[in-house]
């Protein structure tokens, strides 16, 4: 097989990555690649760890149930997004799963699902989640993985919230205000979506009031929670991110 073709292939390692380093694969790792895409020894594929970049790597040793990869080359530096974390309140299954990959895709650094007063959904598969921003990242050529938090109350992510990172609170009571990021300064930043009931008077009062967070509108619609996920980090990743650089 050409190697252009090889390189199509984009796994995600947990093992740091280094000229001549040899990386063992898991199980389900040597499955996909020498049982679904039919590789063998002298194969190359392009692997990532999230910390060294991508790697131009050859298959040394190809079993069913394991492996041994060897890195040749680096093939891109790691590219690490902007200091952007994605908090949203978990809606149904698939909605959520789809929040996460876009979040990836779209160069969230930090994926925090948060609990609020009308949110469904009691507890999250985070294991899970983290595979789909992975998946998410080896499809879309990032060589950085997001990482999924634990599900948390919003009332405590805001009480421990870290000096100097601003909240781009999405608000739909403020659907059709035209409310914009401005010239809101850039630095370390969380977009804040709420669930499909929306946020309560409570928390709406409470968000408003914190002078880190910068009330949003999304436009003159309301937008369903995965939709303006994806909307918010747009708009951000236009006005504050790293589209324009
Ligand atoms: N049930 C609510 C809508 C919730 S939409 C209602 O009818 O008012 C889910 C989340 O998406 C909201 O909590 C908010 O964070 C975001 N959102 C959707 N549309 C928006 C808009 N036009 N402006 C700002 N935020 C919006």
């Amino acid at each position: 097989m050409s190697e252009t073709r090889l390189a199509k292939i984009r796994l995600y390692v947990v093992h740091p990555l280094g000229e001549g380093q040899t990386v063992p694969l898991s199980r389900e790792q040597a499955h996909y690649l020498f049982g679904v895409m039919r590789l063998g020894v002298g194969d190359a594929v392009l692997l990532f760890d999230g910390q060294n970049g991508e790697w131009l790597a050859d298959v040394a040793e190809a079993g069913k149930r394991g492996g041994i990869l060897v890195c040749r080359s680096q093939t891109r530096p790691l590219q690490m997004p902007p200091d952007l974390w994605l908090c949203f309140a978990p809606i149904k299954k698939a909605r959520t799963d789809f929040i996460v990959e876009k979040a990836a895709e779209m160069g969230a650094a930090r994926i925090c699902p948060v609990q609020t007063a009308f949110t469904n959904a009691e507890r999250i598969r985070r294991d899970r989640l983290q595979i789909h921003a992975i998946e998410a990242a080896e499809q879309c050529g990032g060589t950085f993985v997001p990482e999924v938090c634990d599900l948390q109350r919003l009332d405590a992510l805001l009480d421990s919230w870290p000096e100097g990172r601003r909240l781009m609170f999405c608000d739909e009571a403020l659907v059709g205000a035209g409310e914009m990021l401005g010239e809101a300064p850039r630095g370390p930043w969380a977009v804040l979506i709420g669930p499909e009931g929306g946020f309560s008077d409570a928390e709406r009062t409470r968000l408003r009031a914190l002078p880190f967070a910068h009330p949003v509108s999304l436009g003159p619609r309301v937008l369903r929670a995965d939709t303006a996920a994806v909307a918010a980090l747009t708009l951000w990743q236009q006005a504050l991110g790293d589209w324009a650089s």
